[in-house]
């Protein structure tokens, strides 16, 4: 009798694919587990928004054919003035990049002109844009320095920012990423060129300002205003350059730090003071631990430290972060006092060389934040934060997930993918190449590129160089491609003439890219104990077979949570009964399984598939089960166990 149905007939593959989309979804409101470990109010640490023409991978632009070589600010913020609250001159000195540089091209949006001097000489210049063209006084030949002045005022209507505090004091800040320093200097705004910067800030009486490096003057003027002079000597992507004036007190502190000492500041409201001491308290632990890893403390010979502002987030400033979250004296953000504090690292001593490579500094400072609770807590706290950020970038598929993080459009610039899919890249990059090349590599990658700038490629390389591995496979399909795996998985076993065989699957579900290759662990249990059983996952549908001693008795997918994607348990894709695997249960099916008993026959694939009667054992009596199913009598096949 030959016993055959449509059920039967479809593809057990077919069938995975169409429950695969039950399995994808993913709770919308975070799991209590996501919400003790990163807060409700987790949110992206620096989310901010370029302005209308930004691109985030324009590379190069072809007026930039100078290298700017330090930025002096002299700002005069007069905060009562309707329409004037700023008064600018910004002296730039710069050095042609081609041989015959006849025109300065300078990147300013709004604001009024009122001169521009080159070396202190009146020019003309024209506005273009977003562009302020000055004229040279004759021709500059590659390498040849001039410097160039702009004198300006007006109304800034983003990049920086006057408003009040919550105790009604007024607050003036700064906050420019990725494209806004034009919005309050003329600069050439990338962060491809890094420069020496002063900030030269007058105020009213009764205010102090905050700016990068250090302070070398504060003077008081017969007009009841207040100069700062801040210099900052290690160069400075625009990005970083930054300002914050208000009533501060100030929280003094200094940790040793390569036998030196580390000056460090919180500059908060006075109000909050109290509650700053608490939330910043494990600042100098969190540099001692990024120098440990990384490096020593990029800005050490100026400071560290911390300026409350009226800024939505947090901002890397260059050795002064900008605070916007609240202080609550409750220890709430810490991780995001880790994720900036990483940033004078990633990011502000290694530099992005364009906002195309964002996930770089991001993925880095979000990893950043998952390895000081390893560091300070251990790795529970390590693997929930991991948890967390994975359950965001999963409920993200639709949104920036959809895009590679690499160059994503505008709209994902601070995005979930950027951010953490960014630091899930790193953490999986860190198990394929292994703790030591990853942590020597980033290390590495520091040195490499020190006070200067780096892209993807050169962060590539770097890993590449200290793991000895080609990883172009990893960064393909984790950074320049879109999405996560969907990975469905299963596992079946029997006993076999006197050894257990145990047979895995793993099928990739997403749409694109079409699979990832990673490494798989799982962990295995038996009679024995518990083992780890590592694979190697290259190809959509792939299946690994094992012969073992002992009855396995439990196995788990990613047991230590390396794989970023939905991952769920299915039934073995096999059509139980079906030993010879023509896609029919017929009478060919109970020969093979004599032929495997009784005539050293072949075994079928997986072997599981010989234990029709599902008892974890082959035996005579699968021969009588398979035979009884197929004369109308018996129940359905099995394959094999769990
Ligand atoms: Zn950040």
């Amino acid at each position: 009798m030959q016993r055959s149905g449509i059920v039967l007939l479809v593809s057990s593959l077919t069938l995975w694919v169409a429950v695969t989309a039950l399995a994808e979804r993913v709770p919308q409101q975070p799991p209590p587990e996501v919400v003790a470990e990163l807060g409700l109010n987790y949110q992206i640490p620096d989310s901010f928004f370029p302005s209308k023409d930004f691109q985030a991978g324009r590379v190069a632009d072809l007026a930039h054919d100078y290298d700017v070589i330090k930025y002096i600010l002299e700002i005069r913020l007069s905060p009562s003035e309707l329409i004037n609250k700023l008064k600018g001159h910004a002296t730039i000195q710069a050095k042609s990049g081609v041989s015959s540089l006849n025109t300065l091209s300078l990147d300013l949006a709004g604001l009024v002109v009122d001169s521009c001097k080159v070396n202190s000489r009146l020019t003309t210049f024209g506005r273009a844009g977003d562009k302020l063209n000055l004229t040279l006084d004759r021709a500059y030949k590659s390498g040849e320095l001039f410097t160039a002045e702009v004198y300006y005022h007006g109304y800034p209507l983003a990049g920086l920012y006057f408003s009040y505090n919550k105790y009604g004091s007024p607050i003036y800040y700064t906050m420019v990423e990725p494209d806004r320093s034009k919005n309050w200097f003329p600069c050439y705004d990338q962060p491809s060129d890094k420069a020496l910067s002063e900030v030269i800030c007058t105020v009213p009486a009764g205010n102090e300002v905050i700016s990068n490096g250090n302070l070398v003057n504060i003077s008081n003027n017969p007009d009841k205003s207040v100069t700062y002079h801040w210099q900052e000597n290690y160069p400075i992507a625009t990005y970083l350059i930054s300002l914050a004036a208000g009533n501060y007190a100030q929280i003094r502190d200094f940790m040793s730090l390569q036998n030196q000492d580390l000056s460090l500041s919180y500059w908060v409201y006075p109000q909050d003071s109290a509650k700053a001491v608490y939330d910043f308290q494990t600042v100098p632990e969190i540099i001692s631990l990024f120098s440990e890893l990384f490096g020593e403390y990029p800005f050490q010979a100026e400071k560290f430290s911390i300026a409350q502002a009226g800024l939505s987030g947090g901002m890397e400033n260059q050795t002064c972060v900008s605070w916007g979250f609240p202080i609550e004296g409750n220890y709430t953000y810490e991780a995001i006092v880790a994720h900036e504090i990483s940033h004078q690292w990633w990011g502000d001593l290694v530099t992005i060389s364009d906002f195309g490579n964002m996930w770089l500094k991001e993925g880095l400072a979000t990893y950043c934040e998952a390895l000081w609770k390893e560091h300070h807590y251990g790795l529970d706290r390590f693997k929930g934060h991991m948890t967390g950020l994975e359950w965001h970038v999963l409920n993200d598929s639709l949104g920036s997930v959809s895009c590679p993080i690499y160059n994503p459009p505008p709209e994902y610039l601070f995005g979930k993918g950027v951010y953490r899919k960014g630091a899930w890249v790193m953490h999986m990059l860190r198990h394929v190449i292994g703790d030591n090349n990853f942590l020597n590599g980033l290390k590495a990658y520091a040195q490499q590129h020190a006070y200067s700038t780096a892209n993807t490629e050169e962060f590539k390389n770097a890993m590449e160089e200290q793991s000895g591995q080609d990883l172009d496979w990893f960064f393909n399909q984790w950074v320049y491609s879109p999405n996560f795996p969907k990975y469905k998985w299963s596992w079946v076993y029997t006993y076999l003439q006197g050894k257990y065989y145990l047979d895995i699957s793993i099928y990739q579900g997403q749409t694109a890219p079409l699979f990832y290759q990673m490494p798989v662990d799982f962990e295995l249990t038996n009679a024995s104990g518990k083992s780890r059983l590592s694979l190697f996952n290259s190809s959509r549908y792939q299946t690994y077979s094992f012969v073992l001693d002992d009855q396995p008795s439990g196995l788990i997918f990613d047991p230590d949570n390396w794989l970023l994607g939905v991952q769920a348990q299915s039934t073995y894709p096999a059509i139980a009964g079906d030993l010879t695997q023509d896609g029919q249960v017929r009478l060919n099916d109970v020969i093979f399984l004599v032929n495997l008993l009784f005539n050293k026959g072949p075994r079928p694939s997986p072997a599981a598939l010989a234990d029709v009667d599902g008892n974890c054992r082959v035996t005579i009596a699968d021969i009588i089960y398979l035979s009884n199913y197929l004369s109308n009598k018996g129940p359905q096949p099995k394959i094999g166990c769990p």
